[in-house]
């Protein structure tokens, strides 16, 4: 099994989100599960990858040729998969890996994650999303949430295919429990 791991290439700044990062790399590490990732050795991005082969996890990188100086691509993967653009990026990562996890991040984060979940929403995989919600990091975000289904552009059963944790032992369980929406449809019919 591997996980793909979308995060900041920033830090932040609250050391808890390091922290969590050094903790989810760990125990996928633990769990033998493989880590694949943006192939970044800066931010969060390469806390988690530094985390899990120090447990002597399984990581592999995926990075743009275009950003390999910028993100300075780590050197110490097992894999390191250089590729032609972000939206090959993203379809290495999402081929590669059974379960996508955001840790806290930016834009490049939020899109990464956004788009699995759309991916999931439309019936496209049937892979686990979550949100590793570090001391209420997405807080503000999920309740925005809230509101796209209650204005009636989102469906809960389809809100819910986003699985919620705090800490990444929670979040790796929530993902093997995962069950997908029998019945992935996101268009508003008669009923609704
Ligand atoms: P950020 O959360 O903004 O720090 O970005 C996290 C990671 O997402 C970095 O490796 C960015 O290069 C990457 N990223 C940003 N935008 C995209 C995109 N459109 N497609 C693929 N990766 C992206």
């Amino acid at each position: 099994m591997r996980i793909c791991v979308f995060c900041g290439s920033n830090p932040g700044h609250d050391p808890a989100y390091r922290d969590a990062a050094t903790a989810l790399g760990a125990l996928l590490a633990r769990e033998g599960i493989g880590v694949v990732y943006g192939g970044a050795s800066v931010g969060l991005m390469g806390v988690v990858a530094d985390a899990a082969k120090a447990g002597g996890g399984e990581v592999i990188g995926v990075i743009p040729r275009a950003l390999l100086r910028r993100e300075v691509a780590h050197d110490k993967l097992d894999d390191l998969r250089v590729v032609g653009s972000m939206h090959e990026r993203k379809a290495v990562m999402a081929s590669l890996s059974d379960a996508f996890i955001a840790l806290p991040g930016g834009v490049g984060t939020l899109e990464e994650i956004f788009e699995v979940w759309s991916w999931a929403q439309l019936g496209q995989h049937a892979k686990p999303c979550g949100l590793l919600n570090v001391d209420g990091f997405y807080d503000s975000l999920l309740t925005f949430l809230e509101e796209v289904v209650a204005q009636g552009f989102l469906k809960q059963v389809h809100r819910d295919i986003l699985m919620v944790a705090s800490d990444a032992d929670s979040m790796l369980r929530a993902i093997r429990r995962y069950q997908p929406p029998p019945v992935a449809r996101w268009i508003a019919d008669d009923e609704s």
